[in-house]
Parts: structure tokens; C-alpha cells; sequence
């Protein structure tokens, strides 16, 4: 009993005394995926690269599980962090200004931001907040928090949307991530819940959302600035060498065995473990390693062919294990003008075409256009609830509509 309360005081004391403590090497470490960190090639995925400078967005649905109220995070605390994603991974934050000039040249706006998934994986509107009581008090490093099954909750398809759990984490962690190339069921960021967003009751040193920003890009294949080892390598061209980590909030310059030159460490980087309010920049070189990982043949490329941000691919099309039908509900008021449904979406093979409120699709001729406007594909329906074979397109958005001239109705699918 002694020896517990003393494992616990250490422990509790770690925390309180704001030393970052962010689990992801730790994690890596267990599940032998470290090497995932030095890898951005897997075998390929789809058939686009990103292109110079393009904005990439990444879908992303936020897990909230909650013991009691105080884990139950407000939306507004959610969005919140949302923004500080955004503003940092755009060099946009406030605190941009607080770069020393010595470092300011290698600043970057990684041209990269984060949206509320608008669909879910079955195609049906969503607000990208999920929210599931647990029994469980903490979780720790297993991933129970990833598995409905286990106290958590289900991840989402991890190569369309990132996955964030926000829970109460044993011990004083911060978070974690996986590294890309990890398993699908497990891929995403863990995020304490009083460690998350600028509002709310929050940590102190360790309010400003940073921790999300520095497990999202551990996600995108960043490591620490020190490298994990004394005087560690990081990968990065543009990050100075640096003994080790720094805590708490240094002032301009600091040295250690191994800087490179009298600008010394950069510990406002994000992947430092200084607080929240002394960290402020992402280098170019940690911008081409995240966005490399969308690259063609990278291991989140996939996300580019994600267009779960985009509301309007919503159709709210029950899906054939639905027992109930979302046009039946008054409060979706989405249904309202629909006449016709098609699902699943996004589709693997084939579609079903559905009439509802009376809506007769026999006799009806059916298109498929690319988003460019080419007309791929034509047939005349000779059933009411006709089966369209979409085997032969290429993974991409589509529009299907149906019906000629005046009375055409049409709808995005995605093909995947
Ligand atoms: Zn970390």
C-alpha cells in the first residue's frame, strides 16, 4: 500500500509540477513500430501525389469518452482545439511573433488543416464529435480507448479520417500517437481531456492545445526534436542538433553539448517539451516530412482521396443493415426535398438506386459524370429499385444522376 501511494505520488507529482510527458516513443517502443517513424514509403494506395503548396485537409472525428461530466468536454472546447490545429500547422498561431529572430527563417506554414468530418463512414451526415460513457476511470497505453468493445471507441476508416480519443489518461501522460504505417484499428492521437483546446478546466502549463498539435504531427511522422537519444538525430535538415529535451519555458538562447552554433536549441519548436505557451513553431524541414507522408506511395495518401469534409456528400441513405430509416426522422431535415436515395456511399462495387416518397425510378435513365463534367456511363433502369455496377471506375468523386433535361436529380458518390 506504501509503495503504491508512493508510485502514485511520483507520478501525480510529475504531472503536477508541468513536465510534458508525451507517451508516443513510449508506445512505438512497446509495439515495435519505431521504425515506422524512419519509413514514409508503403505500397502504393491511390493515383494522385499532392501537389506544390495545395492546402491538404484531413477529415478528423474527435472521441470523447467521458467517466463523469467533467470528462464530457464542451463542444466549445473541442472547436477550440480545432483552431489551434489550424493556426499552427498554417503558422498562423498568435505566438508566431515569439520566434526568436535566429529561428524565424526557418519557420513554416505546413499548409495543412483539419476539419469536422461532415460524413461518416457510411456516407450519413455527421458532426465529427462522438461522444460514449465509459466505466472505465483511466486508460493507459493498450489502445482500450480505441475499441467500443474495450470501455473506448471504435476508430473511424484510419485511412480517410484521423482518429483523436480524448479520455482520461493514467499517470500524468499527455497523449500519445502512432506513427503512420500502424495498425488501422489503432492508427489516430490519444489526448488527455484537461490537456485539450485553450478553454475549459484545463492543465495549466498545458492549455494552449499544443499537446494535439505535437501527437498530430507525431502522426505525420515526426520525432521529437532531440531525436530520442542524447544528441539524437530527429531526421529533420533544418532542426539544430540538441542534447536533450527542454521543460518549461526557456529563454533565448539555450545551449547544450551539441549545438551547432550560438542560436543553440530550438525548444519553441512543437516537438520540444517546453509548455504550451513556449512553443510556436513547425520547421520546413518537419513541413516536408508530414506533407511527404501524403505523398503518392506515402502511407497517408489515402487522405487525399478523403472528401469527408464536403457536407453535400451526405445523401442520409439508410444503409441495408439499418433497421431504421433516417427519412423517417422529422429532425433531419436534409430528407425533406429527397426523393431519391443511393447507397452505400461511398461505394466499393456496386450501388443501389432507391425511389422513396413515390418516386418511380423505372424508365428513368441514369448518368455518371466525372467531376469534370465527362460523361462516363449511361443505362435506362427497367426496376424500381434498380443495382448500378460502378466496378470499372477509378477510386474518385462521381456525380450519378438521374433523369433528363429539366428533372434531373443528382448526387456525389464516391467511389473507393
Ligand atoms: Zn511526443
Amino acid at each position: 500500500m506504501r509503495f503504491f501511494l508512493l508510485c502514485s505520488l511520483v507520478l501525480f507529482a510529475a504531472a503536477s509540477f508541468g513536465q510534458r510527458n508525451c507517451g508516443s516513443m513510449d508506445y512505438a517502443g512497446r509495439n515495435g513500430i519505431t521504425h515506422l517513424y524512419n519509413n514514409n514509403s508503403l505500397p502504393a494506395q491511390s493515383h494522385r501525389d499532392t501537389v506544390t503548396n495545395e492546402i491538404l485537409t484531413v477529415p478528423v472525428v474527435f472521441h470523447i469518452l467521458y467517466n463523469n461530466s467533467s470528462q464530457n468536454i464542451s463542444t466549445a472546447q473541442i472547436l477550440s482545439q480545432l483552431k489551434v490545429l489550424n493556426d499552427d500547422f498554417r503558422r498562423m498561431n498568435q505566438d508566431a511573433s515569439q520566434t526568436p529572430a535566429a529561428f524565424r527563417p526557418a519557420a513554416a506554414d505546413c499548409r495543412i488543416m483539419f476539419c469536422l468530418a461532415q460524413v461518416d463512414p457510411r456516407g450519413r451526415p455527421s458532426s465529427g464529435i462522438i461522444r460514449r460513457q465509459t466505466s472505465r476511470q483511466s486508460f493507459t497505453y493498450d489502445d482500450a480507448m480505441k475499441f467500443t468493445a474495450a470501455g473506448g471507441d471504435d476508430a473511424w476508416d484510419s485511412r480517410k479520417y484521423l482518429n483523436v480519443w480524448i479520455c482520461n489518461m493514467q499517470g500524468g501522460s499527455l497523449g500519445y500517437a502512432t506513427p503512420p504505417g500502424s495498425p488501422a484499428d489503432k492508427d489516430g492521437v490519444v489526448i488527455q481531456f484537461n490537456a485539450f483546446g485553450t478553454i475549459g478546466n484545463l492543465q495549466a502549463n498545458f492549455n494552449k492545445g499544443r499537446t494535439t498539435t505535437h501527437e498530430v504531427a507525431h502522426w505525420m511522422g515526426l520525432k521529437h526534436i532531440w531525436g530520442d537519444a542524447t544528441c539524437g538525430d530527429d531526421g529533420i535538415y533544418d532542426t539544430p542538433q540538441q542534447e536533450y529535451y527542454h521543460n518549461g519555458c526557456p529563454s533565448f538562447p539555450q545551449m547544450s553539448a551539441c549545438s551547432p552554433n550560438n542560436n543553440g536549441d530550438m525548444y519553441m519548436n512543437f516537438m520540444d517539451y517546453t509548455h504550451d505557451a513556449c512553443m510556436n513553431l513547425f520547421t520546413h524541414g518537419q513541413k516536408v516530412k508530414m506533407r511527404g507522408v501524403f505523398a503518392v506511395n506515402g502511407p497517408r495518401n489515402s487522405f487525399l482521396f478523403s472528401f469527408a469534409c464536403d457536407s453535400t456528400l451526405a445523401t442520409g441513405a439508410p444503409l441495408p443493415q439499418d433497421t431504421t430509416t433516417i427519412i423517417n426522422d422529422s429532425t433531419t431535415s436534409i430528407m425533406v426535398e429527397k426523393d431519391w436515395m443511393v447507397y452505400p456511399n461511398p461505394v466499393l462495387s456496386s450501388i443501389y438506386l432507391q425511389g422513396i416518397n413515390g418516386y418511380e425510378l423505372k424508365g428513368q435513365s441514369v448518368t455518371i459524370f466525372s467531376m469534370t463534367g465527362t460523361l462516363l456511363h449511361r443505362i435506362q433502369l427497367n426496376s424500381s429499385n434498380p443495382t448500378v455496377n460502378l466496378s470499372f471506375l477509378k477510386p474518385g468523386v462521381y456525380l450519378i444522376r438521374v433523369g433528363e433535361g429539366k428533372m434531373i436529380k443528382q448526387r456525389k458518390i464516391i467511389k473507393t
